[in-house]
């Protein structure tokens, strides 16, 4: 007997074939249906190769899906919908299979579609994720706040992942306090792979070029894995190459270097080139078969994906849409023309915000304590720094950008899973980084004309908010420094932020 057609739709961030829907599905008896949205494309200022990214991913997978017999209907329509209702309108009565959509409002959206066009939605659980949301739901419900530690290690235990027997290996959760080293100077870091634009990609530069002329970033470097196979060729070259020195150096920043061993992973991981649990898998079998990769760099690997990017997830899914508009610190500062390439005089600001540009990634240590500090403390306004993380990174998509932005790093939700915010002044800096060193500012002054635009702002963002730290333990102590500090002080630093906020909403300093 011939078997009934089965409809199934592809989002640009489930390319993944080794799970369901298409895990079971037989190209003699399946359409696949893709669509790429030119609203969704336009929405914000994205970064070009971010476009180039997900537009070459998903034609790739289109082409070897057709490559291994299925029929492909490839769609470019003005919205996402559209081409939802065309399709089905084609098919009257189908129904649409598809892996449920991690970004929020997207499953009501389609299935809206997909009613109006007289069809329907089926939806299977999204198989590229390591937890599921009941245990999340049941292991979040009555706790009186959510944090990322105790989350992790439920989920270590159940995977039974970097365990022995009931205990963590090694003796301990977490070895965050090993993730600090700094290197020496003249430390030899191993290049990560590049994947030079194919013909394919090399035509949707192009075309991005053409229609998004004045979207921010360069596309010349561009040399992001767009395949399976350039993904699978990535995790390898991480954990063979970069997984042992994650751990040590993974809070660092070093001008010249932009990787470091960071695995630059979250792309593929962001589109379902690869799951979670291919690169968890590949990385603890690296760390099995050797003896040159430390414990704090697998529990350091393990602990950002099986905690923090499964954390974010569900705290996205339990705090949308509120958390998006949230800004509980009434933060009301416009981003600063920095941010978009605007001159500054800042090193720290000036070279992330160009190699973001360059190739559309910075690594977590800029995103949160160069970029996420320093609005945070100018007290920008965080939806429009959420707005701006969402459109310049290559790895963006709603459900990541917005916790990391709006809870952790500008505690616009006041704290719902974080317990204080990362605020950090020039000292900060100095410390884990090599920018100050020819910065034309001065990181040990807080007034003057020379002083770190940072060291003002910081105590500002302290005095600014003084009641609300004073009933936070873990502000308490910067309060209380601030305070015993002579009036005089105080109010010469006070008036040198308001001199660098009114600079920066000016044109910047
Ligand atoms: C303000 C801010 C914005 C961010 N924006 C994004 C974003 O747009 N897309 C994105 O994927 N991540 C984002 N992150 C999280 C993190 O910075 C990136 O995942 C990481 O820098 C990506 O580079 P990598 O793959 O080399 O990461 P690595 O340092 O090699 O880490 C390994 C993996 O762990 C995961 N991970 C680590 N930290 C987090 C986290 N806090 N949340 C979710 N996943 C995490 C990522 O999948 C990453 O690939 C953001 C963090 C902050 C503070
Ligand atoms: S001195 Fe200040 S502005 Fe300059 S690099 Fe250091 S922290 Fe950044």
């Amino acid at each position: 007997m011939k078997e009934a057609l089965r409809h199934i739709l592809v989002l640009g961030d489930q390319l993944n074939r080794s799970v369901e829907p298409l895990v079971s599905a037989v190209p003699e008896s399946s359409r696949v249906l893709m669509i790429e949205s030119a609203a969704l494309a336009g929405a914000l200022p994205h970064h070009k190769q971010k476009l180039v990214l997900v537009f070459s991913a998903m034609r790739h997978f289109a082409r070897e899906l057709e490559a291994d017999g299925f029929e492909v209907d490839y769609r470019q329509c003005e919205d996402f919908e559209d081409g939802v209702v065309e399709y089905l309108s084609d098919y009257d009565g189908a129904t649409l299979e598809v892996m449920r959509p991690t970004d929020w409002g997207y499953e009501e959206r389609l299935r809206e579609a997909a009613d109006a066009a007289g069809g329907s939605l089926e939806v299977v659980d999204n198989g590229l994720w390591l937890t599921a949301d009941e245990d999340f739901d049941s292991w979040a419900e009555d706790r009186k706040s959510l944090r990322l530690e105790y989350f992790y290690r439920e989920e270590r235990k159940r995977r039974g992942w970097l365990m022995e027997g009931d205990e963590p290996a090694g003796g301990e959760w977490n070895y965050d306090k090993k993730n600090r080293e700094t290197p020496d100077d003249g430390h030899d870091f191993p290049d990560p792979p590049r994947f030079e634009p194919d013909e394919l990609t090399q035509s949707v530069m192009e075309e991005v070029e053409e229609r998004f002329p004045d979207h921010f970033g360069d596309l010349e470097d561009f040399a992001w894995p767009v395949t399976r196979d350039d993904a699978l060729e990535a995790l390898n070259d991480f954990v063979e190459n970069r997984l042992a020195g994650f751990g040590p150096y993974e809070d660092a920043i070093v001008d010249e270097e932009p990787i470091l061993y960071h695995s630059l992973l979250s792309v593929p991981l962001n589109l379902g080139l690869l799951t979670a649990e291919d690169v968890c898998e590949r990385a603890l079998e690296r760390w099995r078969e050797g003896d040159d990769v430390p414990i704090q760099s697998i529990e350091g690997f393990i602990r950002q994906i099986l905690g923090w990017r499964e954390f974010m997830r569900h705290i996205y899914r339990m705090k949308m849409p509120e958390i998006r508009e949230a800004n509980g610190l009434g933060h009301d500062l416009s981003l600063p023309g920095a941010y978009w390439g605007g001159k500054t005089d800042m090193r720290c600001i000036q070279r992330s915000v160009g190699q973001l540009q360059r190739t559309g990634h910075t690594h977590h240590i800029q995103r949160l304590m160069i970029l996420g500090n320093f609005a945070l403390i100018a007290r920008v306004d965080p939806r429009e720094l959420n707005e701006w993380f969402l459109g310049c990174y290559v790895d963006a998509l709603d459900w990541v950008v917005t916790p990391n932005v709006m809870g952790m790093s500008q505690f616009a939700d006041l704290g719902s899973f974080t317990s204080k915010p990362y605020a950090a002044s020039a000292n900060y800096v100095n410390k884990m980084s090599d920018y100050c060193g020819e910065c034309r500012y001065d990181p040990k002054q807080s007034v003057g004309a020379d002083a770190c635009p940072l060291n003002s702002l910081y105590w500002a963002f302290i005095d600014h908010h003084a009641e609300r730290w004073s009933s936070n333990h873990r502000m308490a102590l910067m309060l209380r420094n601030w305070e015993r500090r002579e009036e005089e002080d105080r109010s010469e630093i006070l008036a040198k932020a308001e001199t660098v906020r009114e600079a920066l909403a000016d044109g910047g300093v």
